[in-house]
């Protein structure tokens, strides 16, 4: 099978469906709307590379330039593994575990290759953390600057590692948004803005990891999808690749989609409740789901779009929750970051609506050694 190159592919804009051919100058389309990448290689199950361990197994499907070897440091294919939650069977995906102690590696690896091709040296990002210590070391990896804007309550952990890969990291008082308007501000001149929020390839990367549940499940989608939802590229990522498995023939059915979020925190919620196609900013509070409280979603309409397609829903969990799913998460031996938390927090809430037999995939997003070691 040919390799993907990117002659002839297309951005589409998720507002106003205008497109515009790839790569484009600026991410959001002129009527503000992000975009997603079109005319996508269709799943084809022949050219999964079996002997490859982590993600680029799906290197076909992959929209990324056929340079020799990709820049990878062993992302993808994490364990999914059994578990029980209140009397819930579910399976654990242990996205903690890829390079960087978070699912977004899987996103950034495409990114900076795809910046490697395009012969790009400097890069920045803003981020409350976990995409931040993704850049950076993927960026280290490949030997590329990275500039991070980063929120000052972002966890020290958090910032700690971003600075021990080599980036630059430059801490922006005030709400997470703040250090939004800094890097969108300093890509006005010179480095390129890798955003992992309106980067398309991010949500490539993401498909991912629904491909691998349907290996994992034995050619299979789960019947339930938990995944904690900040900006939601992961959400919206894994629906894109539970789509392309359907379109391929290869799923009868998507699954239902379960969008976790902070109480303190949930725009997604407010949307749903009141029937709104996109998200309104909602006020910010602190939460100890740090990397989750985001206020306004970027991709919020095609979000919402995929909750409502198939009887997604949106619950929230109180900061007590979201505290003692971690704990109790981890007498269990996983140890994961309160924003992950925030998927199992909110699993009693769902038990009346799973049905016995049915598959419920909980991802567990980020590792508990990223968590502030002091709280309250
Ligand atoms: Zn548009």
């Amino acid at each position: 099978m040919e390799e993907q190159g990117e002659v002839g592919m297309r951005l589409v804009c998720t507002h106003c469906g205008s497109s515009e051919p790839w790569p484009v100058a600026r991410w959001p389309c002129s009527c503000g709307g992000p975009r997603e990448l079109a005319d996508l290689e269709v799943f084809a199950p022949d050219s999964i590379d079996r002997e490859q361990p982590g993600l680029w197994r799906y290197r076909a499907m992959l929209p990324v330039p056929a340079a020799t070897g990709p820049v990878t440091l062993g992302e993808g294919f994490t364990p999914l593994i059994p578990g029980a939650w209140d009397g819930v069977d579910v399976s654990w995906k242990l996205e903690y575990l890829n390079p960087t102690g978070a699912f977004k590696d899987r996103g950034t690896v495409l990114v900076v290759n795809d910046l490697l091709a395009r012969g790009v040296d400097q890069a920045l990002d803003d981020s409350s953390g976990n995409a931040g210590a993704s850049l950076s070391a993927y960026g280290a990896r490949a030997g590329i600057h990275v500039r991070l804007y980063v929120p000052a309550h972002a966890s020290p952990a958090k910032r700690a590692q971003i600075a021990i890969y080599g980036a630059e990291l430059v801490t922006v008082p005030g709400s997470r948004i703040e250090a939004t308007r800094a890097a969108e501000k300093a890509a006005e001149s010179g480095p390129v803005y890798a955003s992992h929020v309106w980067h398309p390839l991010t949500l490539i990367g993401m498909a991912t990891i629904a491909w691998e549940v349907w290996e994992q499940l034995g050619d299979r989608a789960p019947d339930w999808f938990v995944t904690p939802v900040g900006q939601g590229t992961l959400l919206l990522g894994a629906w894109r690749g539970f789509q392309r498995l359907a379109s391929a023939g290869l799923i009868d059915r998507l699954p239902r989609l379960v969008a976790a979020q902070a109480e303190r925190c949930a725009p997604l919620a407010a949307a749903m409740e009141s029937g709104r196609e996109e998200t309104l900013a909602v006020p910010p509070r602190p939460t100890i789901a740090e990397g989750v409280a985001i206020v306004n979603p970027v991709r919020s309409r095609a979000i919402l779009q995929a909750l409502r397609e198939n009887q997604g829903l949106t619950p929230v969990a109180t900061e007590e929750e979201i505290a003692q799913a971690q704990e109790r998460l981890a007498r269990t031996g996983i140890y994961v970051e309160p924003s992950s938390a925030t998927a199992v927090a909110v699993l009693p809430q769902l038990q009346s609506q799973i049905s016995p037999g049915e598959t419920v995939v909980v991802v567990l997003t980020g590792s508990g050694l990223k968590t502030p070691l002091e709280r309250k």
